[in-house]
């Protein structure tokens, strides 16, 4: 089939999508509607931990879809309290909401906490949030993110959502008051351009919520779930929240989400929260069969041995090209250009490798949150040879975009 002859309009036009059609996809590799390939270091954003249709997903789906689906989330099912317990077994927290969105999840986050703020901190609401952070499109997520141009997008902004600068903590301090109810961040900012939290502001802010008796929300959406090298991000700075967020990784593909709290902090009622499909048992099959996978013995040991691999090689490729720093938490990574290559070198990847050798009818996926960077995201169990060829593709790239 012919691009033009997809019905392409049906579909409202959310974003700038490139003219391919995707098919088919098998770990690192993507095809699109031609049979192209192409090396996929996007991985839905992020999202395919495993890659593209790996086997465990596959055979999960396959064997809890026949036995059920969805009984109604007003009922127990048996593998959605399966992953709630594994959750909380490898976790500091204590009790888990499914949802099906990292936005959906953060909503959660959000309510939990002003419901908090209103049961055992005399009607506190407000939530210090962060310069350049993402929490998702909803209209909360959007107020509490700190996307610049957001406040105005949709106006009027849900209110409450002061915003601090990261690893300032002096301007995170100067917004508490007695209105503060939570601090809510990620330990790595994703769309923001992989801006990394210190272990000395995660500290700090720790020891600020504590001083002032009010929470630390982690989003863990992206830094959850193996992609900083620890099962969840916190883990990697030594610090503890009380309610964390995850989504992305955890359904290795599929729409699963969650929030997650410690105990004293769990203070929905009976009505407070809810959603059709929250906790739905086949989503909540792959969930487990992805988090089995990662807590193999051998997984997250290879996440920080390719971590530190892609990021000698970024980092070696930076000094030889005249580029910018090289950042990043396991395989959460980013590499400043010198200008604003980030669009071209992107486009050039996609679509016109195919005439450099080794690049036959083959293209590379690749993301740049900001115009002056890319951003690496590779499936979790990439190997160095898949590494390798990605360094290849973005080399040809840089000669000539
Ligand atoms: N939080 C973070 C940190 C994210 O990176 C994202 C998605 N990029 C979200 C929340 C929103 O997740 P979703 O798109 O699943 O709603």
């Amino acid at each position: 089939m012919k691009f033009q002859d997809y019905p392409t309009q049906a579909l409202m036009n959310i974003t700038a999508r490139p003219p391919v059609v995707f098919t088919r996809g098998e770990g690192a590799w993507l095809w699109d509607h031609t049979g192209r390939r192409y090396l996929d270091f996007v991985q839905g954003w992020a999202v395919n931990a495993l890659g593209h249709s790996p086997r465990c997903i596959v055979d999960a789906l396959a064997a809890q879809a026949p036995r059920l689906i969805t009984p109604s989330p007003a009922f127990f099912n048996e593998t959605s309290l399966e992953l709630a317990a594994l959750l909380t077994h490898h976790s500091c927290m204590d009790q888990v909401f499914f949802a099906n969105t990292g936005a959906e999840a953060n909503e959660g986050a959000i309510k939990l906490a002003r419901k908090w703020g209103r049961v055992r901190k005399h009607g506190a609401y407000e939530i210090i949030t962060f310069v350049n952070s993402f929490h998702g499109r909803t209209l909360a997520t959007m107020s509490a993110s700190g996307k610049p141009g957001w406040d105005t997008m949709f106006a009027p902004q849900v209110p409450g959502f002061p915003k601090a600068i990261l690893n300032d903590l002096a301007s995170v301090a100067a917004l508490v008051n007695e209105r503060t109810v939570a601090i809510m961040l990620e330990p790595v900012q994703g769309e923001g351009g992989v801006n990394c939290a210190t272990p000395a502001f995660m500290h700090g802010l720790r020891e600020l919520a504590n001083r002032h008796q009010i929470l630390l929300i982690c989003d863990e959406v992206q830094t959850g779930m193996g992609r900083l090298g620890t099962l969840f991000g916190y883990q990697h700075f030594g610090i503890e929240p009380d309610i964390m967020t995850l989504g992305k990784g955890i359904g290795g593909g599929v729409p699963l989400a969650a929030l997650l709290a410690k105990q004293d902090v769990c203070v929905f009622e009976h009505g407070d929260q809810g959603g059709t499909y929250n906790g739905n048992p086949l989503m909540a099959a792959v969930g487990l069969a992805v988090l089995r996978e990662m807590l193999k013995p051998d997984f997250l040991p290879h996440v920080r041995a390719m971590g530190e691999y892609l990021s000698l090689r970024l980092t070696a490729l930076s000094a030889a090209r005249g580029l910018g720093e090289e950042r990043g938490i396991g395989l959460l990574r980013a590499l400043e250009l010198n200008g604003d290559r980030g669009a071209a070198l992107v486009a050039y990847a996609r679509d016109s490798l195919a005439g450099a050798p080794g690049w036959e009818n083959t293209g590379l996926l690749l993301n740049s949150p900001r115009p002056s960077c890319l951003r690496f995201m590779p499936a979790l169990n990439v190997s160095r040879e898949e590494i390798d060829l990605m360094l290849d593709g973005l080399a040809v790239a840089l000669d000539h975009a």
